[in-house]
């Protein structure tokens, strides 16, 4: 497959913290000139089979996709997975697992925010969640904006949510080795999402690589909705210094909310390998 591809391997639906379904995902994706996409739904599959038979009916290559949650040197980290087998039992479980902790965790945040002046945060969170299972900080954010605590999710996360903030709970995620098995043992690909997110010293960031490449991570994503040309330029040095494929994809998640719209992303850097030709076969 040609270097230079409309391809977007990194979004959400209702299944995780995205505002659209599967469904207006897809041809959303092909109106915006998307030629290979993927629905990535943190810690989920649920959503794959509906993604895979909405981008069919517009006629849109598909990779099954999902973001896993990962702790890492304490810090929280994200995989994408691409081009796995939604039916293998132990990525099913692996994510399972995953998911487990969020209700407690989404409690505990309503008690914090309660504290700080936010009532009944919790519930109203609950009226934006689409899967029960799923209760994110999006959710939370959503909410706090809708009572007028803050006119936008991204001051929500600045005041409230992000690490270290009032309604922040700490929380522990997957393992990164077992995290990048789950993906690679269903067949599929395993990606280190928008690396140039995380708040790690050069040295944290250089074993998080290496550690990531000894369980048998194969992928970065260099273009995505949060990095700058810079960070592109960056990765691209590192998918070489690292022997890693490319990856590409908006992040998005609400036409409200995301800058990226689904497709609308620079190209890859020029010589190197991407994701997808990695994965031509499990193309659908
Ligand atoms: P959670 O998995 O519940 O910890 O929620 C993480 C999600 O919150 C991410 O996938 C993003 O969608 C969202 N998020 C995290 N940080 C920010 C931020 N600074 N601004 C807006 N959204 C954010
Ligand atoms: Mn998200
Ligand atoms: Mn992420
Ligand atoms: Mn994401």
């Amino acid at each position: 497959m040609t270097q230079q591809l409309n391809a977007d391997l990194h979004c959400h639906s209702v299944v995780s913290d995205g505002t659209l379904t599967p469904e207006e995902l897809a041809p959303r994706a092909k109106a915006n000139g998307v030629e290979l996409w993927a629905l990535t739904d943190h810690d989920e599959i649920g959503g794959q089979a509906r993604a895979m038979a909405a981008a069919r009916a517009v006629g849109l290559p598909y990779l099954t996709g999902t973001e896993v949650s990962v702790t890492f040197a304490n810090v929280t980290v994200h995989i994408v997975g691409l081009g796995f087998d939604p039916t293998d039992p132990q990525i099913e479980r692996g994510l399972r697992e995953t998911r487990g902790g969020r209700e407690e965790r989404a409690r505990q945040m309503g008690a914090e925010l309660a504290r700080v002046g936010i009532p009944d945060a919790f519930e109203g969170a609950m009226k934006y969640v689409g899967n029960p299972d799923l209760i994110s900080r999006s959710h939370f954010a959503r909410y706090i904006v809708e009572s007028g605590h803050c006119p936008d999710t991204n001051a929500v996360f600045r005041k409230y949510l992000a690490e270290g903030k009032p309604g922040f709970v700490p929380h522990r995620w997957a393992n990164l080795g077992d995290t990048v098995r789950w993906i690679t043992g269903a067949g599929g690909v395993a990606v280190i999402a928008h690396p140039a997110r995380y708040k790690f010293t050069a040295n944290e960031e250089f074993a998080l690589f290496n550690e990531f490449k000894s369980h048998g991570g194969q992928g970065v994503e260099v273009v995505t909705g949060a990095h700058s040309q810079a960070d592109a330029v960056k990765y691209a040095e590192f998918c070489r210094e690292f022997d890693l494929v490319a990856s590409r994809g908006s992040d998005f998640h609400s036409p409200d909310e995301s800058h990226t719209d689904l497709g609308k992303l620079p190209e890859l850097p020029n010589g190197l390998t991407p994701v997808w030709s990695l994965l031509e076969s499990r193309i659908q």
